[in-house]
């Protein structure tokens, strides 16, 4: 009784099987990615040669240690916002002066406009005017 039950499971298991085979092979030769495996995802790149988001780091550096073999789909542009576009500028300003070896550049910070930046060679920034800031008012806390 229950023997006739499991075994129509396992015909339709199999024909299921043969289904997701054929729907493979089809794509296949159309040229197309089938399935990226679970647990895996298509966006992939060692190194960053461009400003990237935080978000899209956060997701590079998450995909990256699930697997390293998985195929690459093509990355989608996404509109960055007025703050990105600050960073963006500012980490382009940034990669020029080190590139240049100096240690100041022109960036452009929230609190004072176009100002002046200082870089360190481990590629951290920071506003000159904001750190004076920051100092004198802990200075004034403290006392
Ligand atoms: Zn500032």
């Amino acid at each position: 009784m229950n023997s006739n039950l499991a075994h129509d499971v396992y015909i339709n298991q199999g024909k299921a099987i043969a289904l997701a085979n054929q729907v493979d092979d089809f794509l296949k030769a159309k040229g197309k990615v089938t399935q990226i495996p679970f647990g895996q995802s298509g966006v992939s790149r060692s190194k960053p040669e461009s400003y990237t988001t935080s978000q899209e780091t956060m997701r590079k550096m998450m995909t990256r240690s699930v697997s390293v073999n998985r195929p690459v789909l093509k990355t989608i542009e996404k509109k960055l916002t007025k703050e990105q576009q600050r960073h963006k500028f500012n980490f382009d300003a940034k990669t020029k002066a080190l590139d240049a070896g100096q240690n100041y550049f022109e960036g452009k910070c929230d609190l004072h406009g176009l100002t002046v930046y200082k870089v360190y060679k481990s590629g951290k920034c920071h506003c000159v005017e904001c750190r004076e800031r920051t100092k004198q008012l802990r200075k004034e806390a403290s006392a």
